[in-house]
């Protein structure tokens, strides 16, 4: 299958939009046609395991690889997940059910991705004759970080760089970055905020002296973020899994189907279960929730896409986002792929900070998106409401989501069966889920999760317990402006 650009004619093949992250006109690479599933192929796809699911699916996403050569890959990235069905369902009442994606060895569902994309990526490099090491550099504003160092620790032909804003993120966050192993995993603290770490790559990836120093080294750049293709099609397969262990288990019937409510940000997540829905999953409505960042809310209920508004930190800090990047690719599809109607669009929203998709763009949209966003507050009762009621512990991302998936029901009325999906374990933000069920908290963030443990019972994922006493192997720190010295004196040292 081949991919195009968001803003532009031109095709590629899956290896090489993986190798290259981003078009050269700036667009992102998005399928031209998608394989289509029968109720057939979801019943043999309930008979396999989760590698092997994840293989098949891929293997018909992305031209270039072999089913084996992806099996060998999937085995491999999802070997270290805590549980053997890797992305469980979880039923609750009313029709409710949970996508479990926080198994892996970061706690989020970013490691659903970014354990594949290392492989993908070395492949994909190698296939496209490429010798050099790829030096991945990523800013993180949390969870993205330290996936991406557990994704690429010790992956042969590659090193990862990860700046983070010194003091803004989460001192459970900062202890699993600066805790990093590996021997090609560089961590630095910038004196800044995310913005300007964020900016800080972007020019490195622009600057030619900084790339002629780094090809000098052997080493050519890329980067882990969340529009590379190596990092979507991933997320498709899991949606396809859980809509065939939904069939399988009974819980949805083919003719009814499922709702499936995302907590969004970037829009990746959601992106993937369209994908799954276009390649025949019985999902009907597409609920995404948003926290008090309700840029993409607003967007599904009037067209307008306006990132003019001011920007909130929640208890749920990865979907505090502005610019959802991954939306993109859903417009080339609402743009019946007129590739010049998105470059417009995009420019609109770089100049003016916002643009308008008409009245029959938005009807279309909302034939399949529901767009709805829950407070810090609304999200804080949603996970005492669950725990009182089922006994089940949701962290704040998944909460927005059970919040939207609820007001949801109570505005339309429709009681289709709805998959919630989880995109964090709740030890992963210990403190605000104690504190939303009532327990309280005396010792600092890694204490909390212990008391969480203990006033629940439900087991905290092993790596919790650990962080705590880990020893810190990063503590440089670099200036804004400083950050290419940084990543040659951290090779220099090496
Ligand atoms: C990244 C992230 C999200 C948002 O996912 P998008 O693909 O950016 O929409 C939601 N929850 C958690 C815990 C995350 O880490």
């Amino acid at each position: 299958m081949a991919f195009v650009s968001t803003r532009g004619a031109e095709r590629v093949s899956a290896p090489e939009a993986i190798v290259r992250g981003i078009a050269p006109d700036g667009g992102l690479y998005a399928p031209e046609t998608l394989p289509r599933w029968t109720r057939e192929d979801f019943d043999a796809l309930s008979q396999k395991d989760y590698p092997a699911r994840a293989a098949l699916i891929l293997s018909q996403l992305l031209d270039g690889f072999t089913e084996n050569e992806l099996l060998a890959m999937t085995k491999g990235a999802y070997a270290r997940f805590s549980v053997p069905e890797v992305a469980p369902v979880r039923p609750l009442s009313d029709s409710r059910a949970v996508l479990e994606l926080f198994h892996g060895p970061t706690m989020a569902f970013k490691d659903m991705a970014l354990q594949m994309l290392p492989r993908l990526l070395t492949a994909s490099a190698r296939k496209q004759g490429e010798t050099r090491e790829i030096a991945i550099l990523t800013a993180t504003s949390g969870d993205t970080g330290k996936a991406a160092l557990e994704g690429f620790q010790d992956v042969e032909g590659t090193s990862v760089t990860v700046f983070y804003p010194l003091g803004g993120v989460s001192a459970v966050q900062e202890k699993q970055m600066v805790t990093s192993r590996g021997s090609n995993v560089h961590v630095t603290a910038v004196r800044g905020n995310f913005d300007d770490a964020q900016t800080g790559v972007k020019k490195l990836f622009a600057d030619p002296d900084f790339i002629g120093k780094m090809n000098a080294l052997g080493k050519t750049l890329s980067s882990a973020n969340s529009i590379n293709l190596g990092r979507l099609a991933p997320q498709v397969a899991y949606y396809l899994s859980s809509c065939a262990d939904l069939l399988a288990s009974k819980t949805i019937d083919w003719e009814t189907g499922v709702n499936i409510c995302v907590p969004t940000g970037n829009f990746g997540n959601i992106l993937a279960a369209w994908y799954a829905k276009r390649m025949g999953a019985p999902i009907r409505k597409l609920i995404c929730a948003s926290n008090r960042n309700d840029v993409l809310t607003d967007f599904i209920r009037t067209g307008v896409y306006n990132k003019r508004r001011p920007f909130h930190k929640t208890i749920s800090p990865s979907m505090d986002i502005l610019i959802s990047s991954n939306l993109e690719r859903f417009l080339l599809e609402l743009a019946d792929g007129d590739a010049e109607q998105v470059r417009q669009w995009m420019e609109s929203l770089s100049e003016t900070g916002e643009y308008h998709i008409g009245p029959d763009k938005l009807a279309r949209m909302r034939e399949t998106f529901f767009g709805g966003c829950a407070d810090d507050e609304k999200t804080k009762a949603a996970i005492g409401r669950v725990w009182q009621e089922e006994k089940y512990l949701m962290d704040p991302h998944t909460a927005v989501a059970e919040a939207v998936a609820s007001n949801y029901r109570t505005e339309t009325g429709d009681q289709t069966p709805i998959l919630i999906v989880s995109t964090a374990s709740p030890y992963k933000f210990a403190a605000d889920v104690a504190d939303a069920i009532g327990v309280p908290v005396s010792g600092d963030a890694f204490d909390a999760a212990q008391e969480l443990e203990a006033a629940t019972g439900v087991p905290a994922p092993k790596q919790v317990a650990e962080l705590k006493s880990l020893p810190v192997l990063h503590s440089r720190v670099c200036e804004k402006d400083r950050m290419g010295e940084a990543v040659l004196a951290a090779f220099r040292e090496d």
